[in-house]
């Protein structure tokens, strides 16, 4: 590498530093879970995805150490060639049966999900109708298409259905949407999406990764939520989040679909399978995820979003409406933001400010999220820390 091009990534460097957008790694020195050790602090933490308290879950956690010695520690391999054991198979039907669909694949994340879908099922023939606040795999997944490219406003119908209207020539038609926006904890009008899918013979793509586990009477998703499980023509999502949260992701729905996943899909066939440990502790999570238990875990997360959100408006603060456990502050200005953030981590409570370009100028936040590994006390704690930034 020349002096030239040093020179420049340190510009590039610099100029992230004085934008005020360089991001920091606070090590944790304790497994993720309600309350974590950071910097030599006990903090609550309400900013992790771990939204059913399974990530150190002591039934998780013994599966997998088991599986180190049953399955071993790795597969060098994808998943044609020798890279497939029979739980990875136990661990897609467990999903299909779990999510109410036809068939599922695995993937090693599902940023990798995503990016496999598109280019598989649609070319230059074909169009992409995209909501404007997706995943950035979508739209990495959606660049790696021919397909032509269309974006409507966040959960607008109006503007999908024109997009729908402007892409009457093409051979296929995808939908895509997040079933939960990150951002903002709000979720995608599906029965809206598939009513229009079906009028303008569109397909429909869902990207549940914060959704499945929790969203829907026995958590299985926005589909579920909305009663639209048939109309998903295909649903990915996440193992990374409220489902153990270690790793990987999936892709479930028409069979066809899956099917042509294992013979195409790109990072499915070149890169490795989901290591043997994160199958067998995934298939744990879910295990609990479809038991009472599971139910418990839902009713006490809702619970704890509810108190929170009840709390927080009671302060006077601007939470934008939903019931999701994505709470977010709004507070204007990224600043005033941030200096939040750090006062409700001095007493001990871990939470993420989002400022531009991650959310638009003028509409920065502190995003909370709330999971069932919280008590009651751990949400008066946080409620106690907002108070406290107040004065
Ligand atoms: C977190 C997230 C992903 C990425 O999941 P990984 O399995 O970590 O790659 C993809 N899509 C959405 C909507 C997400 O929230």
């Amino acid at each position: 590498m020349n002096d030239s091009t040093l020179d420049e990534l340190d510009a590039t460097l610099d100029e992230i530093c004085d934008a005020g957008l360089w991001k920091v790694e606070n090590p944790l020195d304790s497994p993720q879970g309600g309350h974590i050790v950071s910097h030599g602090e006990q903090l609550v933490n309400f900013c992790s995805n771990n939204y059913l308290g399974l990530a150190d879950h002591s039934a998780v956690v013994a599966a997998a150490k088991h599986s180190l010695d049953r399955w071993g520690f790795g597969m060098a391999s994808v998943r044609f060639i020798s890279g497939t054991q029979s739980q990875h198979l136990d661990l897609e039907a467990a999903l299909t049966d779990f999510l109410g669909t036809e068939a599922s694949v695995l993937f090693p994340s599902c940023f990798d999900a995503n990016g496999a879908v598109f280019e598989t099922l649609l070319d230059d023939r074909d169009a992409v109708i995209s909501d404007e606040l997706n995943h950035a795999s979508i739209i990495d997944g959606i660049r790696l298409s021919k397909a032509a490219r269309h974006r409507y406003h966040n959960r607008d119908m109006a503007d999908l259905e024109l997009k729908l209207q402007a892409t009457a020539g093409a051979r296929r038609r995808l939908i895509v949407t997040d079933g939960v926006f990150s951002m903002d904890g709000y979720v995608a009008p599906l029965d809206e999406i598939v009513a229009l899918a079906r009028r303008y013979d569109a397909m429909v793509m869902v990207d549940d990764s914060h959704a499945a586990g929790f969203v829907g009477r026995r958590g299985a998703g926005t589909p579920e939520l909305f009663g639209v499980t048939d109309d998903v023509d295909i649903l990915t999502g996440t193992l990374g989040k409220a489902l153990g949260g270690a790793s990987g992701g999936y892709v479930s729905g028409r069979s066809p679909v899956v099917e042509l996943l294992r013979q195409r899909g790109r990072p499915y066939l070149f890169s490795n399978s989901v290591p043997p440990v994160v199958v067998a502790g995934s298939l744990a999570a879910l295990e609990i995820v479809t038991s009472p238990d599971g139910d418990a875990r839902r009713a006490q997360l809702a619970a704890n979003a509810a108190r929170l959100r009840e709390g927080l408006t009671g302060l006077g603060f601007e939470l934008l409406p939903g019931a999701h456990p994505i709470i977010p502050v709004m507070i204007p200005e990224a600043p005033e933001a941030a200096s939040l953030a750090t006062a409700l981590r001095r007493q001990g409570v871990a939470v993420t400010a989002f400022v531009y370009p991650v959310v638009p100028l003028g509409r920065s936040r502190i995003r909370v999220q709330v999971s069932a590994a919280h008590t009651e006390e751990d949400i008066a704690i946080c409620l106690g820390a907002f108070a406290g930034a107040l004065v």
